[in-house]
């Protein structure tokens, strides 16, 4: 059976490092495909501080055309509903993937948060849960983790590139460029649909 990675975030945008991260992850963890899934309406987030899921569904397939091991899938932009991740997971294992064949990979800070997740106790039942080192986080709070999360939680070594979706969103709005942090068909699109011009936290 081939593994199945899912590549969880808000991606707003998709950067080089979400790219580099899924790669390494793939090639590290011996992963078949890397399945990107914007989040939908994210439950932790104040829904206008978050640019239109169309808008980071549109990036994140530019992001990765042409790369035969990645796909986006619509899953959590079409869900009506609050996105939660045990639902997603419980979605591709009732197309039948084996949880021993699923991984679902993530932001270090978005892992120190799991114990506010939904259900967060059941993940690593369904699925090897993954993240990755990055600037700027210290790996020690993961000691602070309940120990069923720890016990499945893979660390992946990245090589250090700082890029994050805040630098970029907030560069956009000084008028500086981003070219070279986002595939060159993203930085298109951003400057065609006019994202990010207006401050944080008002309406795009
Ligand atoms: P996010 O804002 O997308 O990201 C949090 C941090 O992790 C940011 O620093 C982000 O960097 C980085 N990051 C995001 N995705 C990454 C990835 N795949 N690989 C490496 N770094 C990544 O986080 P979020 O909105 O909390 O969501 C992350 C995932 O957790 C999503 O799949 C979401 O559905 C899930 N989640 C689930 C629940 C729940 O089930 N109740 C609650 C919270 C989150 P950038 O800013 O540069 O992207």
């Amino acid at each position: 059976m081939s593994k199945t990675g899912i590549m969880g975030g808000t991606f707003d945008p998709i950067h080089y490092a979400h790219l580099l991260v899924a790669e390494e992850c793939r090639r590290s963890l011996d992963i078949d495909r890397i399945i990107f899934i914007p989040t939908g309406m994210p439950p932790h987030k104040r829904d206008h501080a978050v640019s239109p899921a169309e808008d980071r569904y549109a990036m994140t397939l530019l992001a990765t055309a042409g790369v035969a091991e990645f796909s986006v899938s619509r899953t959590e932009v079409d869900r009506r509903t609050p996105t939660h991740t045990i639902d997603t997971l419980r979605e591709f294992l009732a197309e039948g993937i084996a949880p021993e064949d699923l991984y679902f990979i993530t932001g270090l800070d978005a892992i120190l948060s799991i114990e506010t997740w939904v259900d967060y106790e059941l993940l690593p039942s369904l699925c090897t849960l993954v993240t990755a080192t990055r600037p700027g986080y210290d790996l020690r709070g993961i000691e602070r983790l309940p120990q069923e999360i720890r016990k499945s939680l893979k660390v992946v070594e990245i090589p250090q590139v700082s890029i994050s979706s805040t630098e970029i969103r907030e560069r956009v709005r000084a008028g500086r460029g981003i070219r070279f942090l986002v595939p060159h068909l993203v930085e298109t699109y951003i400057e065609s649909a006019g994202l990010y011009r207006e401050r944080e936290g008002q309406e795009n």
